[in-house]
């Protein structure tokens, strides 16, 4: 990553070209593996991830059981060659752990999870090339994957950032709110949140943030993101609908 750019955002306008309500061109595939039971390939300008899960099967290690629900195990991985420049190692880290965990936790509160008691449903979600936003992209994904997998949800899981990003408006300095961020905006900008949420039931569940933000900033991000997370709700229905259908 270069130097910190003297500004984000001019008179609304963001480093790639965006506006602050833009999210970045996505694509989404169902069914993009053969080997996995349920697939996804998603691209978030060019943060592309891999979705794929296995389950419901026998649980390994057996003392892991849960006799009334099945355990929903996500591993999320940034594949070696995901980054330019210094990074990353293959294998796991702090970081990838703690998303990995995050991310079971919001797949498992998705998943009915009592229709499968003792078994195990895994989640691996591959950074494929990363570009900031790789949390939520890979929730989006997998989300897909689960119901390419035919697995019972209450709903889909849609999965976005949104930030607060410093540049100038009329030439004076500005703090703007903007929807999903890209690795300068993540990198440099002033506060960034990764939210999933049901977008039928509309429950929340994740929200992580960094950085700094007021009541009015968090409440205009929410809002910023009805339209896109309605977008991607509509990209992953038709995702699945042109697997099964043709
Ligand atoms: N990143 C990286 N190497 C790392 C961790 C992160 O290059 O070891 C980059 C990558 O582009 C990632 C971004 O930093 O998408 C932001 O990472 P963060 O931890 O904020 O998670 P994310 O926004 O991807 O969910």
């Amino acid at each position: 990553m270069g130097d910190k750019p003297e500004t984000l955002i001019t008179d609304g306008v963001r480093l790639d070209g965006r506006k602050p309500k833009d999210m970045r061109a996505l694509k989404i595939v169902a069914g993009f593996l053969e080997n996995a039971d349920g697939s996804c390939y998603l691209e978030c300008g060019s943060t592309k991830v891999v979705a794929a899960v296995y389950g419901p099967r026998q649980v390994h290690p057996r003392h892991a059981t849960l006799f009334d629900r099945a355990l929903v195990r996500c591993k999320y991985d940034m594949a070696a060659f995901s980054t330019d420049g210094n990074r990353k190692r293959p294998g796991p880290d702090r970081r990838s752990r703690e998303i990995s965990k995050v991310s079971s936790e919001a797949l498992s509160s998705v998943v009915f999870t009592e229709a499968y008691p003792r078994t195990a449903i895994d989640v691996f979600i591959e950074i494929i090339q990363a570009d900031a936003s790789t949390r939520v992209n890979g929730l989006t994904a997998a989300s897909v994957a689960l119901a390419d997998a035919g697995i019972p949800m209450r709903d889909m899981l849609v999965a976005l950032s949104f930030g607060k990003i410093y540049g100038t408006q009329d030439g004076k300095p500005a703090e703007v709110v903007a929807v999903d961020m890209d690795k300068p905006e993540d990198n440099w900008g002033l506060a960034d949140v990764a939210l999933a949420y049901m977008p039928n039931l509309e429950r929340f569940v994740l929200c992580q943030m960094d950085g700094r933000l007021t009541h009015d900033e968090f409440r205009d991000g929410l809002e910023m993101i009805k339209k896109p997370a309605q977008e991607l709700y509509k990209l992953q229905k038709e995702a699945l609908r042109k697997k099964y259908k043709g």
